[in-house]
């Protein structure tokens, strides 16, 4: 690829604007010298001015007739820029996910680069008040009052800002310019960044660092100045200071001149983090998230790309901040869904991530008290290091866990949302005046259908998955498309409570109220939190005591330490254990143990009840005993014997259409396609069929290397590509986080 003889230019780029590129040829002292991401100067337009372009890409076929071709100039002395390696990673995205370079780029580059920043002008005088004596007398004998009054301001203060001369003193910008002009006084623009961060936080703690979490600091820095920056996961649970190695991380970096990066989850979380960073790094650290204005954003951009910052903090996103310098990135908690992408290009983060160290030489740190299978698999074959941090340094012992058997339950007579257990203890802590948390999974749910008798789960033949129910009863495989009727008897007891599982927080509310009808009761769910700032003004309010049970979604498991919390509720395990997707175990594990760390922050011990239908499913076994270890190499069997990440690999192709036959058409050509280096499941109608007027087609291939996968989605694009005037889109999400 380095070593074609074409290159094409983009000439203008930035966020909204991305002009088409143009083909230049490379010439022969140049060849082999020019890389993506680069900038160069070529000639451009019917003057062949010289302008500065980016390469976006190399090749060896020329586009049009040799002699219309134009020849790149040189170099440009600004070499590899942060805008350089944003190009390099949107082309790196571009052949590794599937998608068009402009959407690639548009999803690198900052936004609003031609936004005018707002200046903050001051006015000075230009010499001593002495010196401007003079010309005061000469103002007062002409009666130029405005810059007399200017002038007389100027020698008492020796500077103000410009809206208070034209503001307070009436002196219009004409006057200014007059006595500018004069050689009186100095007008001085400072551009004025809008800051998203308030620094005057909290002042540092300081902590005596643990021996485990020294290791990881000494280790990951040392090999950094040795040349050789890697990949390193820290696997602690919440609490074990996996935040406080970071920091250091991070005085160990901007000691060296470098810059960091910092990736969350969610947005939500951003504000707990941004107050501890600030208390320690104050104005160097700022914050990059979707919900600031475009303007607050390129402010961001641009203060980083100056090196007036060197921490940045915020989502997914904040990895395209445009460092020039960037030593570490840090992602934690780096196990959540939401650091792939739902857009096309639909890239992973902690990928993207690799990528962009490697062009830096920066250190990559991936933090969680639950990794992701990928990156404990990628930990056990060597391929990064793995630290521990075992111990939880707040104090607090780790909570007991109680798992109920809702069979049992109902064969005992009790047919409430709600075990004998978890009632029990939920009426003590009343008493008691503490917290409970009560927590509905809903995440990835699909409608799954179970027996409330045995617990048996109607699962695909084919892929191992739980099938989903549809309108009428029927049920469905979102992975191969197997469909079979509607069940009235349980197949494995015979049983006649088998159904659709079905339960929301508003109803878990309305019982609550009539069980402890003294109790009271906050909710936290979408309904509930679809206004700014309500999620932090729930969980205030629950911190702050103005409620004994706080009832609520995944949402509550997060952020937010609640010491007088001492009990938590999980009431329906099997909600994310049958999600109809490979993942639905490995999401069930991490979000029990997020919420079993909830219980017992404080200095009482705290209590969890995993109330499900399955008590013997590894992911509920291994949480309630919180062992990762033994749910990692469960779960990788059922990985290895299915063929799914991170044993292998697979690609979802969604083929979105304006008519549903034409759609499946293409599909099951792609698929054919697909099935000469892979092996291919479906096509099938995708779970949700259709959004808006277009229906969706999708099939799945899987193969043991991602190099074939990718390959596969070369052809798949050069066909597509080929045929440029159909109506169909086509997406590729390769190690799909969820089905489609
Ligand atoms: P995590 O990010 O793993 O949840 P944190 O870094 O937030 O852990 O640490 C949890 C708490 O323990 C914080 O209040 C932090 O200040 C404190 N802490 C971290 N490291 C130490 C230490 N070495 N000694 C004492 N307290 C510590
Ligand atoms: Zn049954
Ligand atoms: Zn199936």
């Amino acid at each position: 690829m380095i070593n074609g003889r074409y290159a094409d230019i983009i000439v203008t780029i930035s966020h909204e604007k991305v002009d088409r590129p143009f083909q230049y040829r490379i010439p022969e002292t140049l060849l082999g010298k020019i890389t993506i991401g680069m900038c160069v100067i070529v000639p451009f337009g019917a003057g062949n001015k010289e302008l500065a372009g980016y390469v976006i890409g190399i090749g060896d076929r020329p586009a049009y007739a040799e002699d219309k071709i134009k020849e790149i100039r040189r170099i440009s002395e600004e070499g590899m820029s942060a805008r350089g390696s944003q190009i390099r990673l949107a082309a790196w995205i571009r052949e590794q996910y599937g998608s068009t370079m402009i959407a690639a780029l548009r999803t690198v580059l900052p936004v609003g680069r031609k936004m005018a920043t707002p200046q903050k002008r001051q006015i000075r005088l230009a010499q001593s008040p002495e010196e401007t004596q003079p010309a005061l007398a000469i103002c007062r004998r002409k009666r130029q009052n405005a810059r007399l009054r200017l002038l007389e301001r100027l020698c008492e203060e020796g500077e103000i800002p410009y809206e208070c001369a034209t503001g307070e003193l009436s002196v219009t910008p004409a006057v200014i310019r007059a006595v500018e002009g004069m050689g009186l006084i100095a007008v001085t623009a400072q551009t004025a960044y809008r800051n998203p961060v308030n620094a005057a936080a909290a002042r540092p703690r300081s902590v005596t660092l643990s021996d485990e979490q020294k290791t990881v600091i000494t280790s990951v820095l040392d090999d950094y100045r040795a040349g050789s920056p890697g990949t390193y996961l820290i696997h602690g649970i919440t609490g074990s200071g996996k935040t406080e190695v970071y920091m250091e991380l991070i005085a160990g970096m901007t000691a060296l001149g470098r810059q960091a990066i910092v990736l969350i989850p969610e947005i939500a979380l951003t504000y707990q983090t941004v107050e501890r960073f600030t208390a320690r790094f104050g104005e160097r650290v700022s914050v990059l998230h979707s919900r600031l204005s475009a303007g607050e954003r390129a402010d961001q951009c641009r203060r980083a790309e100056e090196g007036e910052i060197d921490i940045i903090i915020g989502p997914r996103s904040a990895l395209f901040t445009p460092f020039r310098r960037l030593g570490l990135i840090v992602m934690d908690e780096e196990h959540e869904g939401s650091y792939k992408s739902e857009a096309m290009p639909k890239y992973h983060a902690r990928e993207a991530a690799k990528e962009l160290a490697s062009y830096f030489g920066a250190s990559l740190v991936l933090g969680s008290a639950t990794p992701s299978l990928e990156s404990y698999y990628a930990a056990e074959r060597g391929l990064i290091r793995r630290f521990e941090l075992t111990r939880r340094l707040t104090g607090g012992t780790l909570p007991r866990v109680y798992v109920e058997d809702l069979r049992r339950e109902l064969r005992d007579g009790n047919r409430s949302m709600f075990s004998r257990r978890l009632r029990d203890l939920l009426e003590a802590r009343l008493a008691a005046g503490e917290q409970s948390i009560l927590f509905l999974n809903r995440r990835g749910y699909a409608g799954f259908v179970s027996c409330r008798a045995c617990g048996h789960v109607m699962k695909c033949p084919h892929c191992d998955v739980s099938l989903s129910e549809h309108r009428g009863g029927r049920l469905i495989c979102h992975y191969c498309g197997y469909e079979q009727a509607a069940v009235t008897v349980c197949p494995a007891c015979g049983s006649s409570y088998i159904l659709g599982f079905r339960a929301g927080t508003q109803q878990i509310e309305e019982n609550l109220h009539r069980l402890f009808p003294q109790a009271g009761v906050l909710r936290m769910d979408a309904d509930t939190t679809r206004k700014k700032d309500s999620y932090e003004a729930i969980l205030s309010a629950f911190a702050r005591g103005d409620a004994d049970i706080l009832v609520g979604t995944q949402m509550i498991v997060k952020g937010h330490d609640f010491p007088n919390v001492t009990l938590v509720g999980v009431l329906a395990a099997d909600l994310s254990l049958h999600a109809g997707d490979y993942r639905a175990g490995e999401r069930t594990f991490q979000l029990l143990t997020q919420a079993a760390g909830r219980a017992g922050r404080g200095k009482k011990p705290g209590e969890v009840v995993i109330q499900t239908y399955q008590p013997q499913h590894h992911s509920i076994r291994f949480a309630a005993a919180q062992d990762y270890r033994g749910f990692y190499e469960e779960e990788m069997q059922y990985r290895r014997l299915m063929g799914y990440p991170p044993a292998a690999h697979m690609l979802a192709v969604l083929v979105l259409s304006q008519e549903e036959e034409a759609g499946m058409k293409l599909a099951v050509r792609l698929a054919a396609l697909a099935g000469e280096g892979a092996r291919v499941i479906g096509p099938a109608p995708a779970a949700i069929s259709r959004i808006g007027d277009r229906y969706r087609t999708v099939f799945y291939g899987k193969s043991g290397h991602m190099k074939d996968l990718i390959a596969i989605k070369d052809k798949m694009e050069a066909v597509l590509e080929a045929e440029n005037s159909r109506t169909e889109t086509v997406q590729f999400d390769f190690d799909p986080m969820n089905c489609y």
